[in-house]
């Protein structure tokens, strides 16, 4: 067998990247976790704020990163209440489905700085920051992978982490389809009130898809997903009136408002990948496919291939080339369905709620309405959300 550097070299040590690497500690594989930055806490409360699914959070456990976070900065969801654009209404409990919690929310950055303190407490594990990818060679043996700095890299597998934008897969060569929406995902954080007991809000408005998700305290963080040209003037309105047009969508629900930092836009598309996988390399996270985020299922959907490409692999017998396709295969046939499924059901409900049709506007409300009321239904719903079925 052909002596490489490594055996595994990820590119891109965002939350899939680092979560793949930390879920691979202690294994026979000598990894390589390569990103252009360290992640930076953010002063203050994170904008970038993650709705974990209770079967995500078994997996961080498992990565020895989610046990070490600041438990006064993570807030459980109990509750989550829906509203519809014309009177529809449905709410999901943790309690009404047997559950600890419907989701946990937590700071990107402060995630991220967990998975790298663990990564680099791993003898298996190698951190390259910063590390700029110049040119990717992939053959029959392995993976190079050379580096601005001079540095070639080699290894049997080379695992693409590197988000959306994927210089991997660009490199490669692999097909994407990109369909952007026509919105814009605005985040802000904000001081409230009254106290949210827990509770997650989404409204579909006319204007786009407003989420208020609770945070520690009487706080709590916004994705407002809105046309770009109305996302481009909510930013740019001076922080008070912008802080009113937050609370008057959310009808006032925890009262007086006040914003903890400027509001950010970000662009939002779907985008799938047909070949996650091909002869020595796999692509997880954003690198493989892009969603809206009314359903807050892009990063669950990142820590799911994580754990399943790690799974594949720790079951491998120790003669066995991790970057044989035939092995990546079992990865992407573990993923494609639950991927295809989730972005055809949030880019289904996306439509369904842009249309302005009335009949559509009464049925999808009606719809959402009678679906609360029919408590299995609604159990089974909350317990796939939690990621547990
Ligand atoms: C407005 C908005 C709101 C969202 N809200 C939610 C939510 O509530 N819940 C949820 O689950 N998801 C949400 N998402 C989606 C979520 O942000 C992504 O799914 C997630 O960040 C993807 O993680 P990743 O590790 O795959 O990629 P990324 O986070 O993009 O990480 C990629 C890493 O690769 C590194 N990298 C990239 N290129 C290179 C290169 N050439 N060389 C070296 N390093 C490189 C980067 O530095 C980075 O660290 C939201 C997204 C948006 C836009």
């Amino acid at each position: 067998m052909t002596q490489h550097d490594f055996d595994i070299l990820i590119l891109g040590g965002g939350l899939a990247g680092a979560s793949l690497a930390c879920a691979l500690r202690g294994s026979r594989y000598r990894i390589a976790l390569l990103d252009r930055a360290a992640p930076r806490l953010a002063e203050g409360w994170d904008a970038r704020i993650y709705a974990i699914s209770p079967a995500c959070v078994s997996f961080l456990e498992r990565c020895a990163a989610w046990q070490h976070l600041d438990a006064g900065r993570v807030q459980r969801i109990e509750r989550m209440e829906i509203f519809g654009d014309a009177g529809g209404h449905i709410d999901f409990s943790a309690y009404a489905a047997g559950l600890d919690a419907l989701a946990w929310i937590v700071e990107g950055s402060r995630l991220a700085e967990e998975l790298w303190q663990t990564a680099r407490r791993q003898s298996n594990i190698t951190v390259i920051s910063p590390a700029q990818p110049q040119t990717l060679q992939i053959t029959e043996q392995g993976a190079q992978l050379s580096l601005a700095d001079g540095r070639t890299l080699s290894a049997g597998l080379v695992v693409g982490a590197d988000g959306v934008n994927s210089w991997l897969r660009e490199q490669l060569g692999v097909a994407a389809t990109q369909q952007p929406y026509p919105d814009m995902g605005v985040v802000a954080n904000f001081s409230c009130e009254r106290a949210h007991a827990g509770t997650a809000y989404q409204w579909f408005r006319d204007d786009g898809i407003l989420a208020w998700l609770p945070l520690p305290g009487n706080q709590f963080s916004i994705v407002w997903s809105t046309p770009e040209q109305h996302a481009r003037e909510l930013c740019a309105l001076p922080l008070e009136d912008f802080t009113e047009r937050v609370a008057a969508a959310g009808g006032h629900a925890l009262g007086r408002l006040q914003a903890l930092a400027p509001a950010a836009a970000f662009p939002l598309r779907l985008m799938r990948v047909k070949d996650v996988v091909g002869p020595r390399y796999a692509l997880i996270g954003d690198a493989a496919h892009a969603l809206h985020p009314l359903s807050g299922h892009g990063i669950n959907l990142g820590f799911q291939d994580a754990r399943e490409l790690a799974d594949v692999l720790l079951a491998l017998p120790d003669f066995r080339d991790c970057g044989e396709l035939a092995v990546l295969r079992r990865y992407q046939r573990a993923r494609v369905e639950e991927v295809a499924l989730l972005q055809g059901v949030t880019h289904g409900l996306h439509a369904l709620f842009a249309a302005q049709s009335a009949p559509l506007a009464w049925l999808r409300n009606r719809g959402m309405s009678l679906t609360g009321k029919l408590p299995f239904v609604s159990a089974a719903m909350t317990r796939y959300a939690a990621g547990l079925i």
